[in-house]
């Protein structure tokens, strides 16, 4: 089959590799329809995630039909339309059973890995190094998809691709990262970061019933997607103002009730802490950049909370504890527990509340990955997300 593959840093290739087989009674094997390019992927390209090698399989947001099934599947049979979750969960461990299935103890192979940088390991994740499962990813024609009774939900035929695909990820992440807000009417959130998931956290907090929602970015077109389609109510580019002073002006002083950081390691900015941070992490002397997030935790209100969804790897600088801690600050993160989400999201697309497709600005073939990286990465052409059909 073909399949988009990561070759080194800033290099990606279409290229020829084994199909995938059944391996255990649970998995299935999934054609896959539609998959997308995430943030998260940009992490893996321009090589800040460890333990890639040579000829890994790319991507995780991927759907498609099931064309064949583990001799112990019982939820699912050839034919059926699904979209899969991007962590792997097992559905049984003492996590899972909490829901939180981004930690399953059950599906990292390699988790000594994950161990060794960060203390304990989560889930296995499709196409994302081989710290975290080294499973092979969706940016392909075939996927091997394990615990196939546990992931993947069946999707109705009157619905498409495109507005089912983002529940593999990028919605139930916005979705997560609003809710971790815990929105009271009236609240205020400011979403650092206008790409997909900020996006759809800027959407989902409308949804959950946020009074004004802020949208910070430099790139003007994003921040004009995130008014036209998403809902923000105001947005601030933090190339023209200061963001800090910005909020406190739209605030009366006190800040959003709630700060949300969409951004993660690879954080731009400017001035000194930029420099600072890009110098550290050029001479791995600290890992990521994370401008967004203490800009997030300095400006949010007293007693407020900090939702972080944006992805970081390891250890980071100047962190504003001293902020955090006497302002009673609570900070809430995590990968998304996709699956707890499915259904309830995809009742919301069905009930038309909302639409997600609209982040959508590219449209190419499988082939075409390497130059839907380029658009990404670059944010050339006005690229928000790239969808790779079959
Ligand atoms: P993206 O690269 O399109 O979006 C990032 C946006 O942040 C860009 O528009 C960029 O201009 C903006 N930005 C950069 N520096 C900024 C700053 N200092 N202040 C404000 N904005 C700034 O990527 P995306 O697909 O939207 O993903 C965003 C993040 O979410 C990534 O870190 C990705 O790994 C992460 N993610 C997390 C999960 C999860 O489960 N928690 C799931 C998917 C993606
Ligand atoms: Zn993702
Ligand atoms: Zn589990």
């Amino acid at each position: 089959m073909r399949a988009n593959c990561w070759i080194e840093p800033r290099k990606v290739r279409v290229e020829d590799v084994p199909d995938p087989k059944i391996l255990n009674s649970n998995d299935a094997i999934v054609r896959i329809t539609s998959t997308a390019i995430c943030g998260s992927d940009l992490h893996l390209f321009n090589g800040f995630v460890p333990t890639m090698e040579k000829g890994d399989v790319l991507g995780h947001e991927f759907m498609g039909e099931v064309v064949e099934v583990g001799s112990s599947v019982k939820n699912l049979s050839v034919g059926d339309r699904v979209v899969v979750p991007f962590p792997i969960a097992c559905g049984r461990c003492a996590m899972c059973r909490q829901e939180l299935f981004s930690v399953c103890e059950n599906s990292n192979p390699n988790a000594w890995m994950a161990e060794k940088l960060w203390g304990h390991s989560p889930a296995g994740i499709f196409g994302y190094s081989h710290m975290l499962g080294g499973y092979a990813g969706g940016q392909a024609e075939l996927v091997r998809v394990p615990f196939a009774d546990v992931g993947p939900l069946k999707v109705p035929s009157h619905l498409t691709d495109e507005q089912v695909l983002f529940l593999t990820d990028i919605f139930p992440t916005g979705y997560m990262g609003a809710e971790m807000c815990n929105i009271q009417p009236g609240d205020v959130i400011a979403v650092w970061g206008a790409g997909p998931v900020g996006q759809l956290a800027i959407a989902s907090a409308r949804l959950l019933g946020a009074e004004r929602v802020i949208a910070i970015d430099r790139f003007e077109y994003r921040l004009r997607i995130a008014r036209e389609r998403a809902g923000a109510s105001d947005t601030i580019n933090y190339e023209e103002v200061d963001v800090h002073d910005a909020l406190a002006e739209l605030t009366g002083g006190r800040g959003p009730d709630a700060c949300i950081d969409a951004v993660g390691l690879e954080a731009h900015g400017h001035g000194l802490m930029f420099a600072y941070d890009r110098t550290k992490q050029a001479l791995k002397l600290e890992t990521d950049r994370p401008i967004a997030l203490r800009e997030a935790i300095r400006a949010c209100r007293n007693g407020g909370t900090v939702s972080v969804i944006g992805v970081y790897g390891g250890f980071i600088d100047k962190f504003p504890m001293g902020s955090l801690m006497n302002r009673s600050l609570t900070l809430r993160t995590g990968q998304c527990h996709v699956q707890r989400y499915l259904r309830p999201l995809l009742e919301r697309i069905e009930k038309g509340e909302i639409d997600p497709s609209f982040v959508i600005t590219h449209r190419m073939r499988l082939e075409d990955a390497p130059q839907g990286y380029d658009l990404f990465v670059n944010k050339r052409d006005e690229c928000l997300k790239v969808v790779l059909a079959a």
